[in-house]
């Protein structure tokens, strides 16, 4: 036995380092074991977010979009700047550097706060122990009053279907590592990665087709906004396919050959790479839930109470591994909150006002209640919606696609939920999760002077179109009764 800690936590994502470094803050001796291996064969903590996901999907995002500006949008400004052309390797190698720069964050903050980081395995032994193998497969056993799982989740396979080769059919780590531009590139799942992966390679010249099971487009987003999130990627080319059930993928010499159902018909299509992204499932191999008592549900998550306990006596878990919203924020909320409660103290996590974004451009973001999910669950609501058209900051940006819309309950006012697309939206939404949080009424916001000309004046003013007062845009008001 090598040391004694007062936490452990399994897993150095955004579930796990943040709980480390706040149980630290609040006086407990932290261990945080983390098992990552880049595809460089180095180490470092941060997890899926970090590494392969939220901070490389946006490095990649931002790039493209840069080089689609060059060449489509400089123009209209009056910038000349000839031929555009890409260095995919540079971009790569950029893309690589912010997630390193992130993560080797994460190893100064651990130091800052004395947190103990140890790159390895975790594995519940039972009885507050947890046994350690590093990355030389070198044992040890630590022990701890509270242990946490934080392993977060892994990439779907659909082995059946479409198994990763790892070469012609990747997962979404693979697909922010290609080495050149696929000419032809198909995608699986026009869910939030899907789409904005779609968007990073379309963008770098790939004709990309999405197929997507569902018949409808984003369906966790109001429809008014995802009705014209569909409408603006169309026009940029993405070929998003609805209704298309992918039977299989065949791979060959040179390309991947995928059938799918679409409107009773079978279609088939090739591509040279294929990336799945049919959702993501919670990571428990090799440790050690079944010995531990911890019980997963029938899908495989970690089954907690409201205050992240397992089945087994000291034994939490946070993050995607639980389920619910597998985003970071969700993540580091549920973190901090664990290391609190812990301490004593009484903080909880509001799941009614979680932010989501996706980064595509325009961006979409959303929190709260759309308008179907209002009337479905009974409320007697009304609605307000303000576009971009009619906004002088972003006119003079040339991002006027898109608009913001309020839910609010037509009976107390209060806001129900703010969905969005448009320029920096994912920025603007952090006002909206600030009225939920705060349970603001339409008429708080209504009252509060927004800055000009700022983006943020479409927000006032779709708050105003709520009651009818939008002063630059229709009033088109929309009672409903559920
Ligand atoms: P993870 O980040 O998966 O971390 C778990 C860690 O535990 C990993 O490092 C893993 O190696 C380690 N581990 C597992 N088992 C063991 C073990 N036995 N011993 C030691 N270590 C172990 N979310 C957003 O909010 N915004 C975004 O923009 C966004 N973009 C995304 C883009 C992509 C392409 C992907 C794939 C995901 C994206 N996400 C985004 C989701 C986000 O990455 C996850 O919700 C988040 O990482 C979950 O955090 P976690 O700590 O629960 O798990
Ligand atoms: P998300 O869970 O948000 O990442 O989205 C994954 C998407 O993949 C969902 O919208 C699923 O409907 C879709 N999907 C899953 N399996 C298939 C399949 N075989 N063919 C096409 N789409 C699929």
């Amino acid at each position: 036995m090598s040391d004694n800690f007062d936490v452990i936590v399994i897993g150095g994502g955004p579930g796990g380092y943040p709980f480390a470094i706040r149980a630290a803050q609040l006086g407990m001796k932290a261990l945080c074991i983390d098992n990552w291996v880049n595809h460089d064969g180095t180490y470092s903590f941060g997890g899926t977010c970090l590494n392969a996901g939220c901070i490389p999907s946006k490095a990649l995002l931002e790039s493209s979009e840069l080089f689609h500006r060059a060449q489509h949008e400089f123009d209209v400004h009056g910038i000349g700047v000839g031929t555009v052309a890409l260095d995919l390797k540079k971009m790569i190698d950029r893309k690589t550097a912010v997630s390193k720069a992130n993560s080797g964050g994460v190893q100064m903050l651990f130091k800052g706060n004395k947190v103990t980081g140890l790159f390895g395995t975790g594995k519940l032994l039972g009885g507050g122990k947890v046994e350690y193998t590093d990355h030389d497969g070198k044992k040890d056993t630590y022990s701890a009053k509270h242990i946490v799982i934080a392993t977060g989740s892994a990439p779907v396979n659909l082995t059946k279907i479409a198994p990763f080769d790892g070469e012609r059919v990747v997962d979404s780590w693979g697909a922010l590592e290609f080495t050149e531009v696929p000419k032809k590139l198909g995608i699986i799942g026009a869910g939030v990665i899907g789409v904005e992966l779609g968007s990073v390679w379309s963008r770098l010249g790939s004709e990309t087709v999405i197929l997507e099971a569902l018949p409808s487009f984003l369906p966790m987003v109001d429809a008014a906004i995802s009705k014209e999130a569909l409408r603006q990627l169309t026009k940029q080319k993405l070929d998003i396919r609805l209704g298309a059930k992918v039977l299989s993928a065949k791979i060959g010499k040179n390309e991947v050959a995928v059938e799918y159902e679409q409107d009773g018909e079978k279609k088939s299509i090739s591509f040279d790479k294929l990336i799945v992204a049919v959702g993501r499932r919670p990571y428990t191999e090799g440790l050690g839930c079944e010995v531990a008592g911890v019980k997963l549900d029938e899908r495989g998550f970690v089954k907690i109470d409201a205050h992240y306990k397992t089945s087994a006596e000291g034994i939490y878990a946070v993050g995607d591994v639980t389920g619910g919203a597998m985003l970071a924020h969700k993540a580091i909320e549920e973190g901090v909150v664990l290391a609190e409660q812990l301490a004593g103290e009484k903080s909880e996590v509001n799941y009614k006002a979680v932010p989501s974004v996706i980064y595509t451009n325009p961006e979409i973001a959303w929190v709260g209640l759309s308008e179907e999910q209002a009337t479905k669950e009974g409320f007697e609501i009304k609605t307000g919606s303000s576009p971009f058209a009619a906004n002088g900051r972003a006119r003079a940006m040339e991002a006027t696609p898109g608009m913001i819309k309020f839910i609010s309950d037509a009976k107390t006012d209060r806001v129900l939920g703010v969905h969005m697309i448009g320029p920096y939206v994912s920025e603007l939404l952090a006002e909206a999760v600030l009225a939920l949080e705060f349970g603001a009424t339409t008429e708080d916001i209504q009252l509060t002077m927004h800055g000009h000309p700022t983006l943020s004046e479409t927000f006032h003013e779709a708050a105003l179109a709520v009651d009818g007062h939008a002063i630059h845009s229709a009033n088109k008001p929309k009672k409903a009764k559920a």
